[in-house]
């Protein structure tokens, strides 16, 4: 396929579409998965700080008295709490168990008055001026040192619904964003070596799905190539005797004799054109849907009569074998049908030396005929014997050559039999002769 300009810059193309494709998708996949991630730490971290200050707020607002005054009840609540600008409070030994939660790496809990000033705070407090806290009740706060925080604002009121101040929980996001920025670092590293596999996967793929078209393609360039050939050859032949004759000198029995040559060989080209024709039509057709019945019995009787003036000529005996009473019918085109047998026959008399024998033999079961052509003739070796069904192809041109073949023969033979859904086998042995056998799918009718 390399050698093939075209083919090597679809491959190309293919594979660079498939790979953008795939690029295109992966990095999608590769950001809906990070948003999703980060979604589902941070829906975490709100829940998490969400429970810890609904427990809290619960607790405290009972027993709050007086607006912005810590109560000392509320070290029962939270551990080493630190009033601002002041000593810690000493921790209180029977704080309530979910309040740990504090003594864990990140969180922290503040208390501001109505206006903003810091009561006291307990756990890792981020140093900020505090914003939004009535309207944006959730806060993700920047510090100068790049380190952010998730915090989560309420109002406390005292036991007598009078605002006291506000409460703050939260937790630094150094965790959730440590993870992320690793989840961000292998995408960012797994991505493009993906997309490497993926482009080398691509090549190759592109390269297997253009094989079958590539492997016609051939076909066609080789069938072109093998066709002119062919046509060439008589060609030169009536052009080198045409020249030969009109010269002033050529007389009336050149005249003749090149007329004749070019008869013989324009009978060749004609025959030629005519495969040709055949092979292109059943390519592009395929088999008309106008079926009809074909008596096979008859169809081999007439071709025994037929080609037995041409057994004769080549001293071989040619013999009908039609076996059972019933008639052997098969749907589908007789002219073509009689043309896959005289292919068939015509090679059986061509390729058995004089003195041998050609059987054309008919049978067959409810759903299939048989036709066999069994020959005494010189047989195929083995590694030809697949072969001999291509087109143009002849086992030694020079001995085809002598019969006026193309190596179309058994081409047309086994396109036609495609055609009516059957095959054609063929068995030999070198120097002993060779059987082809044709099956088709057919209905047994009664003898009438
Ligand atoms: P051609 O027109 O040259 O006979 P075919 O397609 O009919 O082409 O046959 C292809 C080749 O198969 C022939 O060149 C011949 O060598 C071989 N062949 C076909 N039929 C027979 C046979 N009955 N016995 C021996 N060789 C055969």
């Amino acid at each position: 396929m390399k050698h093939s300009q075209v083919f090597h810059s679809t491959r190309l193309r293919l594979a660079a579409l498939y790979t953008g494709t795939m690029g295109v998708i992966l990095t999608l996949c590769g950001v809906i998965f990070y948003e999703a991630m980060a979604h589902s730490h941070l829906s975490e971290l709100n829940h998490r700080i969400e429970s810890v200050a609904g427990t809290l707020h619960d607790g405290l607002e009972a027993s709050l008295r007086e607006p912005g005054r810590l109560e000392p009840v509320v070290q029962k609540f939270v551990p080493a709490l630190c009033a601002a600008q002041a000593v810690c409070l000493s921790q209180d030994t029977t704080a309530s168990h979910y309040l740990g939660v504090f003594q864990q790496d990140g969180y922290y809990i503040r208390f501001l008055d109505l206006s903003g000033q810091l009561l006291a705070s307990s756990g890792q407090t981020p140093t900020h001026s505090l914003e939004q806290i009535e309207t944006e009740p959730w806060q993700t706060l920047e510090m100068p040192d790049g380190t952010h925080y998730r915090q989560l604002s309420l109002l406390l009121k005292t036991a007598n619904q009078t605002p006291w101040g506000y409460m703050q929980v939260g937790r630094s996001l150094y965790e959730v964003n440590g993870h992320m920025v690793w989840v961000k670092l292998s995408l960012l590293v797994g991505l493009p070596s993906t997309m490497l596999l993926v482009a080398v996967a691509s090549w190759w793929l592109a390269g297997q799905a253009m094989q079958p078209v590539y492997k016609s393609y051939r076909q066609i360039q080789q069938f072109t190539a093998d066709a002119a050939h062919e046509l060439r050859t008589p060609l030169a032949a009536i052009q080198a005797n045409l020249e030969s004759t009109l010269t002033p000198d050529a007389t009336d029995a050149d005249a003749w004799d090149t007329l004749r040559i070019v008869e013989r060989q324009n009978g060749r080209l004609s025959k030629l054109v005519q495969d040709l024709l055949i092979l292109s039509r059943m390519d592009l057709q395929g088999l008309p849907a106008q079926r009809q019945p074909c008596n096979l019995n008859d169809l081999v009787s007439d071709l025994v009569e037929e080609f037995a003036g041409l057994a004769i000529a080549s001293h071989l005996s040619l013999e009908a074998d039609i076996r059972g009473a019933a008639l052997i019918t098969v749907l589908g085109i007789e002219e073509q049908l009689y043309r896959l047998v005289a292919n068939l026959i015509t090679n059986a008399i061509q390729y058995t030396p004089a003195g041998g024998t050609v059987v054309v033999c008919l049978s067959g079961d409810d759903y299939h005929a048989l036709i066999q052509i069994q020959d005494t003739g010189i047989g195929i070796v083995p590694k030809e014997q697949s072969r001999i069904f291509n087109r143009f192809y002849r086992i030694s041109s020079d001995r085809s050559r002598q019969t006026g073949g193309a190596g179309l023969g058994l081409a047309i033979a086994q396109t036609i039999a495609q055609a009516h859904r059957g095959n054609i086998q063929v068995e030999s042995e070198l120097g002993k002769g060779s059987t082809f056998t044709v099956q088709l799918p057919s209905k047994r009718d009664k003898q009438p």
